[in-house]
């Protein structure tokens, strides 16, 4: 079986030096707070190019990462209950359920045809007096047009939080305000566990996030927000540490497979995704009217693919309310789009076998 994403695999080549760092931290009988945490976010700051070492804070995932970011925002009063922030419709829905935890009304938009990225177009054409801010995803691992985004955003004084959950490594430079960071096991960077992390130049708002991520508390038992518990632990610090050493590479091998799916996949029934500028293919998309049964057919030859996503956002019970929005291009994404296996530990029998299956047309 052609596994689409074996985490044994990709995480096989550092199991020794993991082992040997989770009994450095074993031995440590520190925990929380440490010196693994505490390097890995100047790592990792200074992996992301932001302008200060201590440009990164750590905390428990990426959807906390995200809601941090927002929350901070309203305790420096920079966003209020109700503002508007503009999300692309085809995200995974973890962006946009940040923008509603914290009392913000999230207002989807369709992505680029093309792209399946964050559309600069729609973006101006959903500005209202109440919005605030815009939450660009890098989706499957390509940058949004930021150049756009940013110009729109200064127009209006926009703020900008990127969700990077799927871009790591995307830019040497981030450009938004806040970037926000998942560490989730599947992701270009993954621990071994839950983990995540904002990052960003504005040492005010990651001062805030760290209050807010620790009870909301500037020191101990003194209370200055009502945070929340939002932390990595020092193992899952030790992991990402390791494995930040190789990510370029793996990256790299992500982008080396991707070229080849590129190149060699010759069916006329499918879409193949466009390589932008700027990418590092978390996830390889195309798009087949029909889905479903190429997914079946794929299996049956043992090659196993994922779907991301099956329904749209707004095609959610959750988000009920928007029942009635039509995304023509989400929806078609959401009905057609099929990822093919495109991960580090991939042998490049393993991809000429992909290739091979969809030319024969399965
Ligand atoms: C994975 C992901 C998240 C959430 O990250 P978690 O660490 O699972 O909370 C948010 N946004 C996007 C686009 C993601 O892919």
């Amino acid at each position: 079986m052609l596994e689409y994403l074996p985490l044994k695999k990709v995480n096989a080549p550092y199991e020794r030096e993991i082992l040997e760092a989770m009994h450095r931290v074993v031995d440590s009988g520190w925990y929380l707070f440490g010196r693994e945490v505490e390097a890995f976010e100047s790592e990792w700051a200074h992996y992301c190019g932001t302008a200060s070492t201590s440009g990164a804070v750590a905390c428990a995932n990426g959807l906390d990462a995200l809601r941090l970011v927002l929350r901070a925002w309203i305790e420096m009063g920079k966003l209020q209950q109700g503002d508007e922030v503009i999300v692309p419709a085809n995200t995974y829905i973890a962006s946009i359920l940040a923008v509603s935890d914290a009392g913000l009304t999230p207002i989807p938009v369709e992505p680029c045809a093309d792209t399946y990225l964050l559309n600069p177009d729609n973006i101006e054409a959903a500005i209202t007096p109440r919005t605030r801010a815009i939450l660009p995803v890098h989706l499957y691992g390509h940058l949004c047009d930021m150049e756009r985004i940013l110009q729109i955003a200064r127009q209006h004084q926009l703020l900008v939080l990127e969700d990077c959950a799927q871009s790591h490594g995307v830019a040497t430079r981030y450009l938004g305000d806040a970037q926000a960071w998942s560490f989730y096991p599947g992701k270009n960077l993954g621990a071994l566990g839950d983990a995540g992390a904002v990052t960003s130049d504005d040492g005010e708002l990651l001062q805030v996030i760290r209050q807010l991520a620790f009870y909301g508390s500037e020191r101990k038992y003194v209370h200055r927000y009502k945070g929340v518990n939002s932390r990595m632990d020092e193992l899952q610090a030790a992991v990402l540490r390791i494995k930040l050493k190789d990510l370029d590479r793996c990256n790299q091998r992500r982008c080396d497979i991707a070229a080849h799916y590129l190149s060699e996949i010759k069916n006329p029934d499918l879409l193949l995704p466009v390589a932008r500028q700027s990418h590092v293919w978390h996830i390889f998309p195309i798009l087949s009217p029909d889905r479903d049964q190429l997914q079946r057919r794929l299996s049956e030859q043992g090659i196993q693919t994922q779907i991301h996503y099956p329904i749209p956002p707004h095609r959610q019970r959750a988000y009920r309310e928007w029942g009635a929005l039509q995304f023509p291009i989400t929806e078609r994404i959401a009905a057609q789009e099929l990822s093919l296996p495109c991960h580090p530990a991939q042998t490049d029998e393993e991809v000429a076998q992909v290739i091979l299956a969809l030319n024969r047309g399965v």
